[in-house]
C-alpha cells in the first residue's frame, strides 16, 4: 500500500495555509517561495490558492482524492510539516478526518495506517 497522502492531498484544498511572514524570507533562513504566498495580517502570509471560499493551495499538483504532489514539499511551510496523518502518531487527527470527509474520501484507520508504515 502506498503513502495515504499520496493520493489525498485533501488538507492542502481544504485549509487556509498560512505562516509567519519569516518562512518566506531567504535572509532569515526562510525556504517557502514567496512568490507563492500573499500576505495575511500584519505578521503572516499565506499560501495563495488557500485564502479562498474552495481552498486549494498553489503548489498542489495532482488531483484530490486521485494523485497528488507538493510542487514545494521540501519549501513547504510548517504548518504542512506539522499537519500530521491520521494515526501516523497513534491518535486519529480531525483536521486530516475533516479534510478527506470534505472530499468524499474515508478517514484513515489505525489498520491503514499501521500497514503502511510498518507496524
Ligand atoms: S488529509 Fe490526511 S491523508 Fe490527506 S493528505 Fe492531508 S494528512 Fe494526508
Ligand atoms: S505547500 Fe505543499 S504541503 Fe503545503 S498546502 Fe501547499 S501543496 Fe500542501
Amino acid at each position: 500500500m502506498h503513502h495515504p497522502c499520496l493520493s489525498c492531498g485533501a488538507c492542502c484544498a481544504h485549509y487556509r495555509v498560512s505562516l509567519h511572514w519569516s518562512e518566506a524570507e531567504p535572509d532569515l533562513g526562510g525556504l517557502v517561495p514567496i512568490a507563492l504566498t500573499e500576505t495575511f495580517g500584519a505578521h503572516q502570509r499565506c499560501m495563495r490558492g488557500t485564502w479562498a471560499e474552495r481552498p486549494h493551495c498553489i503548489a498542489l499538483q495532482g488531483t484530490v482524492g486521485e494523485s497528488v504532489s507538493c510542487s514545494i514539499y521540501d519549501a513547504r511551510p510548517g504548518a504542512c510539516r506539522e499537519l500530521r496523518m491520521s494515526w501516523e502518531d497513534g491518535t486519529p487527527n480531525p483536521q486530516c478526518d475533516q479534510a478527506r470527509i470534505a472530499y468524499g474520501l474515508a478517514v484513515l484507520t489505525r489498520d491503514d495506517v499501521d500497514r503502511v508504515l510498518g507496524r
